[in-house]
């Protein structure tokens, strides 16, 4: 994708949080606590935005998600908040496909996410719709767009 449009992208989840208040103090930011080998996903082009990155480095995985080799961003558990990946982001949500119609549902990995019990109705609606906005700008765009049919298919098996 390109950069302007990822970082529009970005921006619109800049300061959206699953709920009204910091979730991560209910589970201790379960999502951040990856180790050396595990991270988030990097969307196509995102890759560009990390380098000299300070606070995590980028693994680039021999399986594809799509046409896309597999880039992981793995951090050590914080970060700047404002240069937290996209999945960061989006995280617990969840871009599905059913007869090819995009549905935003929850994170198929978020086993570790508290707010999974509740559903996306538990959700705060200001940052469900704004990744809803986030997806629709995403599918707009090739790789991105074969990258989230990519995944989809990847947690589907
Ligand atoms: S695991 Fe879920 S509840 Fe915990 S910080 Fe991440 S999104 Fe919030
Ligand atoms: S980059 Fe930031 S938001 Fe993303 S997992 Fe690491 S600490 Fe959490």
């Amino acid at each position: 994708m390109n950069i302007p449009n990822l970082e529009l992208a970005r921006s619109i989840l800049l300061d959206e949080t699953p709920l009204a208040h910091d979730c991560g103090s209910l589970c201790g930011a379960a999502c951040c606590q990856g180790n050396d080998h595990t991270g988030m996903l990097l969307f196509p082009g995102e890759e560009t935005l990390y380098e000299g990155c300070t606070f995590g480095r980028i693994l680039i995985g021999k399986e594809t998600i799509g046409q896309q080799k597999t880039r992981v961003f793995v951090c050590r558990g914080t970060c700047p908040r404002e240069q937290r990946p996209l999945s960061c982001r989006l995280f617990p949500l969840f871009l599905r496909f059913r007869d090819g119609v995009p549905r935003v549902r929850l994170d198929p990995r978020a086993h570790m996410c508290p707010l999974r019990r509740y559903g996306i109705a538990g959700l705060k609606q200001s940052f469900v719709e704004r990744a809803e906005e986030v997806y629709n700008l995403l599918l707009q765009d090739e790789d991105c767009a074969d990258f989230l049919h990519g995944l989809d298919r990847a947690f589907s098996l």
